[in-house]
């Protein structure tokens, strides 16, 4: 759909382009310096809902270093990460007790990845949902109350 291999990737975002004007969206929310509804933290990474999410509960879990790719990621920080993306997934069935769950990293722009800092989505998803991509709207996500019930399920 994008062209042959070789070819300028299209980028869906230009505002999301890496560190755009020196800076870096997850960056700015894993530093405090731009909220967000966070859900988990410790010293090498942070969990919090999705601003755009497609489901309830849909969570993104975000190393604190800035790399771009999983490749790039140094081993005690890809463990961190996969660890906590497996404490966000145990909180997200307890909590809201879904049918099944997501599990995704989108890594290039052809790949659908719109910030350029490693991410895991966590999403869970409910049968006769269907993946239609559509975001919900912030009465929908209820985005208080989810973060309060995924807080409380952290273990
Ligand atoms: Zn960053």
């Amino acid at each position: 759909m994008d062209g042959p291999p070789g070819r300028k990737p299209f980028v869906f975002s230009p505002a999301a382009e890496p560190r755009a004007g020196g800076r870096c969206l997850f960056c700015d929310i894993t530093s405090g310096r731009a909220a967000a509804h966070r859900v988990y933290e410790d010293a090498r990474v942070v969990a919090f809902l999705d601003r755009f999410p497609v489901a309830v509960g849909h969570t993104l879990v975000c190393p604190r270093v800035h790399v771009e790719k999983v490749g790039e990621l140094g081993e005690e920080d890809l463990v961190a990460l996969f660890r906590v993306v497996q404490r966000v997934a145990r909180a997200v069935e307890a909590a809201l007790e879904p049918d099944g769950l997501n599990l995704l990293v989108n890594q290039g722009a052809a790949a659908g990845q719109v910030v350029f800092h490693v991410h895991v989505h966590v999403s869970p998803r409910w049968r006769g949902q269907g993946f239609t991509g559509r975001r919900l709207s912030e009465a929908e996500a209820r985005f208080e109350e989810t973060a309060e019930r995924l807080r409380g399920a952290i273990r």
